[in-house]
């Protein structure tokens, strides 16, 4: 049995967002220097993807497809009429091809040039009896984040809700940047689906690509074999998930849905008439001071899921009444069915990463996320010392020191989780925070 470093969920030049230069060349450079084994490779229901994808990937006798050293699983994503997005894995070529003839009458955009993540006029059961009956493997994609997700505000709580009698058919979910395994094991319902952690990338570059990813423990790297490892069957498995910190992603934190600021709690001494009426507001942050914030900030929670919360800094800037919305963090109170992670005994760890690009940013103090300077210091970095996974995880500090000891000041503290995080929300990333 062997591990493979994977990350099953991408996208490709022709979804919405996405960076031109991402292709199978730039794809398999990025893998190498991180140390990725298997990469998804997006939007495989996309005509021109599809013919460019059967053109390049050569099948193994494993029944592994690859390009050059690398490995794919044929991957899509899919938004379903409850608007919430499916990661969807394919066996071969002449599945997806079934699957697309099949789900074509319900879709407007299928074939389309930008239909890279199609939209399909089924409900989520049925979408998953299709795909399954068909050979293939479904699951919900970045599960709690506010917009297009299950486990969004006002709609499902619950595996089952959404899918009714499908939901056994359902093997897995994606955590999404925003949430880890302490975040997701709250809730009963997950207790039997295995956790993927994957980067839902639409760039090739070394901050997308791989910036969470999955330890799997198989065979091969095979569509059959993945398939064991998600059903945790004949000792197949997922070893380990890698991810972003959830505060770093893009929808931890609660945020107003207009003027996309987060909304943070902040203790004062100043004895308040009544609660939520002390606050300050930034560029990007409204603070609401209160004698005992967390208990402020579940009351308001409560209130959010409630629906009447409306955003200070809206009503003061433009007398209007704009609602906030619940980021990951927060939905998971509201629909959590424990207040502390119930971890199962299969499920593997969770490690939180940072990308060591970001780290090099904040060291170095540029703004900038394509600068030049960060990225001959990435090179140096993995050129000297091996793959970023490696110097992120696994390689001795003394050796990390001796290349820069800023750096491997950063990557222990992360490595110790003793670092703070500015939270991430509203479709900003998070930060992390200096100190060191
Ligand atoms: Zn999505
Ligand atoms: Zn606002």
């Amino acid at each position: 049995m062997d591990l493979f470093n994977t990350d099953l969920h991408i996208h490709s030049p022709h979804s919405i967002a996405v960076s031109k230069n991402l292709n199978l060349d730039t794809m398999v450079e990025t893998c190498k220097n991180k140390g990725l084994d298997i990469l998804g490779t997006g939007d495989v229901l996309q005509p021109d993807w599809l013919k460019y994808l059967e053109k390049n990937l050569k099948k193994n006798n494993d029944g592994s497809f690859s390009y050059k050293d690398i490995f794919f699983i044929l991957q899509t994503e899919i938004e379903d009429i409850e608007s919430v997005h499916e990661v969807v894995f394919f066996p071969d070529f002449s599945t997806v091809r079934e699957v697309q003839k099949k789900i074509k009458p319900y879709s407007k955009n299928l074939l389309d040039e930008w239909g890279g993540r199609p939209r399909v006029n089924l409900p989520p059961a049925e979408l998953v009896e299709i795909i399954t009956d068909l050979g293939a493997l479904i699951g919900p994609a970045h599960a709690f984040t506010p917009f297009k997700a299950i486990f969004r505000q006002n709609k499902f709580k619950t595996l089952r809700d959404c899918y009714q009698d499908a939901e056994k058919k359902v093997k897995f979910i994606e955590l999404g940047l925003s949430a880890n395994t302490d975040l997701a094991d709250r809730l009963d319902c997950l207790k039997n689906v295995t956790f993927l952690s994957n980067s839902d990338a639409h760039s090739e570059g070394p901050r997308a690509l791989g910036r969470e990813f999955n330890k799997i423990k198989m065979d091969n790297p095979s569509f059959e074999e993945l398939v064991l490892a998600i059903e945790r069957k004949n000792q197949r498995k997922i070893e380990l998930n890698v991810g972003l910190h959830p505060k770093l992603g893009k929808y931890f934190n609660m945020f107003c849905h207009k003027c996309r600021r987060r909304i943070i709690f902040k203790k004062t001494k100043k004895q308040g008439s009544s609660l939520f009426n002390q606050y300050s507001i930034t560029e990007n942050f409204v603070k609401i001071l209160a004698n005992d914030p967390i208990k402020a900030k579940k009351e308001y929670i409560n209130n959010i899921a409630k629906g009447k919360v409306t955003c200070p800094a809206c009503k003061e800037k433009f007398n209007k009444n704009i609602k906030i919305k619940l980021g990951v963090s927060e939905r998971i109170e509201v629909i959590s069915t424990s207040p502390e992670p119930i971890h199962p005994n299969h499920r593997p760890p969770y490690i939180n990463a940072v990308p060591l690009f970001d780290i090099i940013r904040s060291i170095k103090n540029i703004k900038s996320t394509n600068s030049k300077t960060v990225l001959n210091t990435y090179n140096k970095i993995i050129n000297e010392l091996g793959t970023e996974f490696e110097v992120l995880i696994e390689i001795p500090m003394e050796k990390i020191v001796k290349f820069d000891e800023g750096i491997a000041s950063v990557i222990e503290a992360i490595r110790a989780d003793k670092i703070e995080y500015t939270p991430g929300g509203g479709g900003t990333y998070g930060q992390i925070q200096f100190n060191i």
